[in-house]
């Protein structure tokens, strides 16, 4: 696994535990290496980005969650998005739900649209 926290890409060597558990995580430049392979293995997580219709507006609005969400959660999320009914105007940055699929985390507008 590489490690994708910092541009060094630390190659991390990891092996498991007969019960399946993390026995070693090596290869690490940095702390950060260990808890992302921690994660990716135990619940790895993904920021969510879609494209959704806003009433009054031609174009997409683009969206994000504003950090990144358990991958068992990311189809919820994308159904709650998916479900949405907005409207025109909304700015970048704008908070469009918050505790999206009660996740914890908002969903933020990455575009303006008038
Ligand atoms: S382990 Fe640390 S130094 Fe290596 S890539 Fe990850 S964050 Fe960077």
């Amino acid at each position: 696994m590489v490690c994708v926290r910092c541009p060094k890409s630390c190659e991390l060597a990891i092996t498991f535990a007969p019960d399946g558990s993390i026995a070693s995580i090596c290869g690490e430049g940095c702390r950060l290496g260990t808890a992302y392979a921690t994660e990716e293995i135990t619940d790895p997580k993904r920021i969510v980005t879609a494209s959704i219709s806003i009433a009054g507006s031609m174009e997409p609005l683009s969206v994000k969650t504003a950090a990144a969400v358990s991958r068992t959660q990311v189809f919820k999320v994308l159904d709650e998005i998916k479900a949405l009914k907005l409207k025109a105007p909304i700015t970048t940055g704008t908070i469009l739900k918050e505790d999206i699929a009660k996740t914890g985390v908002s969903l933020v507008a990455t575009k303006s649209i008038g």
